[in-house]
């Protein structure tokens, strides 16, 4: 591994590291949220609280998203410490620097992410878009 590789992989845990503790304060303050203060908010009407809940519920959504980029995050720093940082987890071919700068915490290549996400949609598709028999 040459020196400007060593940079770069400094400089990509740095931002790693970065977007980890900003995931882990959006968690917690989402996390707060959801279960929600109940002392503050005794005071407030039955309209307040459906707003709330439906808030809520959009909210839970984003902690949920939030928790699984957490968690690749903390993968792709693991794979760092590791020395395996930006090899593909399918193939295990290199992960081009593009893709990297782009994702730092990319697990696939781009072909094998492709492969992943059609492969995953196809088989837990959402409901609603489930295929038609013939
Ligand atoms: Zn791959």
């Amino acid at each position: 591994m040459d020196l400007l590789t060593q940079r770069y992989l400094a400089s990509l845990r740095e931002t790693l590291l970065d977007r980890a503790r900003q995931l882990q304060d959006e968690v917690h303050v989402g996390d707060l949220a959801g279960r929600g203060g109940a002392g503050e908010r005794e005071t407030r009407d039955f309209k307040d609280e459906a707003a709330r809940r439906a808030h809520d519920a959009v909210g839970a959504r984003e902690v949920q998203r939030d928790i699984d980029e957490l968690r690749q995050v903390q993968a792709a720093l693991y794979r760092l410490d590791a020395g395996v940082y930006g090899d593909c987890i399918d193939c295990g071919e290199p992960i081009v620097f593009a893709r990297l700068r782009v994702h730092p915490a990319a697990e696939r290549c781009a072909a094998c992410q492709m492969i992943f996400e059609t492969g995953a949609g196809a088989a837990s598709a959402p409901a609603g878009d489930t295929p038609r028999r013939a």
